[in-house]
C-alpha cells in the first residue's frame, strides 16, 4: 500500500465566535482559525485536500483575511509544488471556505460526495449557510456515493452533520492512519476532549456525533479543518 506525507497549508484566516467551531464552547470569546489545505505527496502522486476560500473581497465572510502568501497557488510554490502537479483534489465539504480555489487545477480530477453535491441544487439558496453554490458548481466532480477507496493508501469516508455530505479522507503514512477532519473536526481540542465536542456549526447534530463515533473507530490521528495548532507541531506529517 502507498503511503504520504501530508503537509497543512494556510489559506487565510476567519475571526469567529469559539461556539462557531466548537458546540457551546467559548460562547464569548472570538478567536482567528485559520482556512487550510492539505497537501499529500506520496508514491509520485501529489494530491490537495480543500482549496480554501474566495480572495477576501471586503464584504462577504467578514471578517476574513489572508495575506499575499496565503493563496493556494503561492503556498504551494513556497513548497516547491505547481499548481499543474496536482493530479487530483479530494474536497471534504462545499462550503465557501474549503471548495473556492478549484479553478487553479483545470487538470486535475475532483472528488466529492454525491450528497453534498446533490445539496447544492436545491431550489432555495444556499449561500446563507456557508456555500458559494454558483462558483462551487463551476468545477466537474467525481461523485462518490458513501465510503469508498479513492486510490492505493486514501479513502475516503462520509461523515455528515456539519454538511449533508461531509467527507473525512483516510491517509495511510509511514505512521500509520491519518485523517482528515475537514468541519467534522474543526480543533484539535475538541477531538482530545472525551466525548469529542462536535463542531458549533451544524446542519443536523445527531448525525455529526454519529459521524465523530464513526471516525473514532477507525483509531487513526486526526488533523482538523480550521486549528492553528496544526502549523505549530509539526510542518509535515507524520
Ligand atoms: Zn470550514
Amino acid at each position: 500500500m502507498n503511503t504520504y506525507t501530508i503537509q497543512p497549508l494556510r489559506l487565510g484566516t476567519i475571526k469567529r465566535k469559539k461556539e462557531n467551531m466548537s458546540y457551546h464552547c467559548g460562547v464569548t470569546d472570538v478567536l482567528d482559525f485559520p482556512l487550510i489545505s492539505y497537501y499529500l505527496e506520496g508514491a509520485g502522486h501529489k494530491i490537495i485536500v480543500d482549496t480554501g476560500g474566495i480572495a477576501p473581497d471586503g464584504e462577504k465572510w467578514q471578517p476574513y483575511f489572508r495575506n499575499e502568501n496565503e493563496t493556494l497557488d503561492r503556498a504551494l510554490r513556497g513548497i516547491g509544488v505547481l499548481t499543474e502537479e496536482i493530479e487530483m483534489v479530494i474536497l471534504t465539504h462545499l462550503h465557501w471556505d474549503h471548495a473556492s480555489n478549484n479553478h487553479l487545477f483545470p487538470g486535475a480530477r475532483f472528488i466529492v460526495q454525491k450528497k453534498e453535491h446533490d445539496y447544492l441544487k436545491q431550489p432555495e439558496p444556499v449561500e446563507k449557510k456557508g456555500y458559494e453554490s454558483d462558483l462551487a458548481l463551476k468545477t466537474k466532480y467525481e461523485l462518490i456515493d458513501g465510503d469508498q477507496d479513492i486510490t492505493s493508501g486514501i479513502s475516503v469516508v462520509l461523515a455528515p452533520g456539519h454538511s449533508v455530505g461531509m467527507q473525512c479522507v483516510v491517509v495511510e503514512t509511514r505512521a500509520g492512519k491519518y485523517i482528515l477532519g475537514g468541519d467534522l473536526v474543526t480543533l484539535l481540542e475538541n477531538w482530545e476532549a472525551s466525548p469529542h465536542i462536535p463542531n458549533g456549526a451544524f446542519e443536523d447534530m445527531d448525525m455529526m456525533v454519529e459521524s465523530l463515533e464513526k471516525i473514532d473507530r477507525l483509531h487513526g490521528t486526526v488533523l482538523p479543518g480550521h486549528d492553528p495548532e496544526v502549523f505549530k507541531r509539526q510542518r509535515i506529517y507524520p
